[in-house]
C-alpha cells in the first residue's frame, strides 16, 4: 500500500514494522467535526482503524468503512477512501483516496 520513500517522506508514521505501519488518521463529518484514529496498513493490504475519539471507544481494529460510518459519514461504502485521511508529516490531511487501490 505505502512504498518505503512515501512512509519516511510524506506521513506521520507511528509504528513501522514487518507487518505492518501504524499512521494518525481521521475522518470528517461536516457536522461533526474530525473523528482521530490509528490506521494499521498490513503487507497483505488488510486496513485497520483503531477510534481514539473518546479513550474507552469501542471500535478497535474495525475496517475503513466501518470506521468511517461510526465517524457518522453517509456513503462510506463508496466514499471512504475521500473521507478519510491520514496526517503528513507536517500536519496536513491526506486522503486515502490515491493512496490506496
Ligand atoms: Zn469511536
Amino acid at each position: 500500500m505505502f512504498t518505503e520513500e512515501d512512509l519516511a517522506s510524506s506521513f506521520g508514521v507511528r509504528q513501522n514494522t514487518p507487518e505492518f505501519v501504524e499512521i494518525d488518521c481521521g475522518c470528517t463529518n461536516p457536522r461533526y467535526g474530525d473523528t482521530p484514529g490509528k490506521l494499521r496498513a498490513y503487507v497483505d493490504g488488510k486496513v485497520e482503524i483503531d477510534c481514539n475519539y473518546m479513550e474507552d471507544c469501542p471500535k478497535d481494529k474495525v475496517s475503513p468503512i466501518e470506521f468511517a460510518r461510526h465517524a457518522g459519514t453517509t456513503n462510506a461504502y463508496h466514499n471512504w477512501k475521500s473521507q478519510i485521511w491520514v496526517f503528513s508529516h507536517d500536519g496536513h490531511k491526506i486522503a486515502l483516496r490515491g493512496l490506496v487501490c
